[in-house]
């Protein structure tokens, strides 16, 4: 993408409205623009961002061998009167009616449509076990939206759904959520760590939310240390074996972290001292389990190897997509702006042109662009007729994570110059050495 022909539309000043560092990085850099209380436009580079997360929750979501559907953003009342949730959900529920006076509502999470759904089409528990998600926007009418797309009105969650014949089954869906959810936050470059958590409206007895540390986090969390040091990486897992699952689970959470609402001081008393840590995060997952909630009050039975009608066991996952540009710069920026992490940066790398229009500098910036082009990466050229120094501002402000600087002069000497967003190093090489260590 050339910068000339592309909308980022970057501010120089701090908006005032901003109280966090990732929802002023977020509008300083053109990714969103607000449109009313906790609803955002995706400008360009942000909405890029934002697929780049949807494709990552995809790929995982299928490698656990999960179904991706999508439901309406609207929905008839109805089927939240037979679960009782229609007056349970409260104020956050935008609820609107249609012009024959029938009462709708904007989704907030979808266990009652996908539970219908299931009703209507499957009796056998032959064709169990099923999870089906979708990454679809939801409203909740928050009391006090803020922190930019943290804690937004409309936002973009992907809601994950398993039916399961019994509670094993069920809790083995969990796990496998549990393993999906660790890679899915890794790949973003993020630590999220499963705690212990309260299940609130949605019922049930097990969940877990996924915090990413920080102090602009809404969640006060209290856990052992050492759960920090744990990572999943790059390790093969068979999403179908119960036990490999259930050890992930095991590795992941047997220390202490637990969020507020479950914290035990007896048991945090038990962690080391030197371990025990009070801290801020950032929800930006959550699991459960709620069993025969919903299939029981909605009538989802499957007909069991002894011939009787069951109610089926069931789960509900969620991932904060939009949320998750937030926290992502929370975790990742440095006072000139955004970092972002390789697995997720709009574009690869950023040509800087010191000297647009001079022959040289020009053809050399477009050889690169090719290069990288070629090799199948996304490069961004500054090929605006700006100073160098308002150049370089930008870059670091969107922070990609590789930036070639080309100029004339060191064009005389045959190089061109590297530099790593992260660690702030430069080195200079020719071009196609530049090209290579991208690839
Ligand atoms: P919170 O405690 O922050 O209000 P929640 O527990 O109500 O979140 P869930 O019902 O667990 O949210 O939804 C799944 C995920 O959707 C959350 O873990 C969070 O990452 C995201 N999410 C929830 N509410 C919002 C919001 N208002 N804006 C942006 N993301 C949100
Ligand atoms: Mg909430
Ligand atoms: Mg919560
Ligand atoms: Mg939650």
């Amino acid at each position: 993408m050339r910068l000339s022909r592309y909308f980022l539309p970057v501010l120089k000043e701090n908006p005032s409205e901003a109280q966090i560092v990732s929802h002023r990085l977020m509008l300083r850099a053109g990714l969103i623009k607000q449109s009313a209380a906790g609803i955002y436009s995706w400008l360009p580079m942000g909405f890029k961002i934002l697929r780049k997360l949807e494709n990552i929750v995809h790929e995982e979501q299928a490698r656990a061998g999960h179904l991706a559907m999508l439901m309406p953003t609207i929905q008839s009342a109805d089927l939240w009167h037979e679960s009782g949730r229609y007056d349970a959900f409260g104020d956050e529920m935008l609820r609107i009616k249609d012009r024959g006076g029938r009462e709708m509502l904007f989704t907030p999470t979808a266990e009652e449509l996908i539970t219908d759904i299931f009703r209507s089409h499957v009796s056998s528990y032959k064709d169990l076990p099923l999870t089906m998600y979708q990454i679809q926007w939801k409203f909740r009418d928050e009391v006090r939206p803020r922190f930019g797309v943290m804690r937004g009105r409309e936002f973009l969650m992907k809601d994950g759904y398993n039916f399961d014949l019994t509670k094993e089954d069920a809790l083995h869906a969990y796990n496998r959520h549990l393993v999906s959810y660790l890679r899915t936050y890794e790949r973003m470059g993020l630590q999220a760590i499963p705690m212990r958590a309260d299940s609130g409206a949605m019922g049930g007895d097990d969940t877990h939310e996924f915090l990413v540390l920080a102090e602009t986090g809404e969640s006060e969390v209290f856990y052992d240390s050492a759960v920090t040091d744990l990572s999943f990486g790059d390790r093969e897992i068979d999403y179908s074996s119960v036990e490999d699952c259930a050890a992930v689970m095991e590795e992941f959470t047997t220390k202490y972290a637990r969020t507020d609402e479950t914290h035990d001081e007896a048991l945090f008393n038990e962690v080391p001292e030197e371990r025990r840590r009070t801290a801020r995060g950032i929800e930006v997952g959550q699991i459960f389990y709620f069993g025969t909630k919903y299939s029981e009050a909605m009538g989802a039975t499957v007909q069991g190897p002894d011939g009787k009608n069951q109610p089926v066991h069931m789960g509900s996952h969620g991932i904060g997509v939009s949320r998750l540009l937030g926290a992502i710069i929370e975790a990742s920026h440095d006072d000139k702006g955004i970092i972002w992490p390789e697995g997720v940066t709009p574009f690869h790398a950023g040509i800087v042109n010191l000297k647009q229009g001079d022959a040289e500098a020009d053809a050399a910036c477009e050889a690169l662009y090719s290069a990288l082009t070629l090799m199948g990466l996304e490069p961004l050229y500054d090929d605006r007729n700006e100073r160098a120094g308002g150049k370089f501002a930008s870059m670091d402000l969107v922070g990609l994570p590789w930036r070639i600087t080309v100029g004339p002069r060191g064009l005389k000497n045959g190089v061109v110059e590297l530099t790593s967003r992260r660690t702030g190093e430069s080195e200079e090489m020719p071009p196609e050495a530049a090209v290579q260590k991208l690839g």
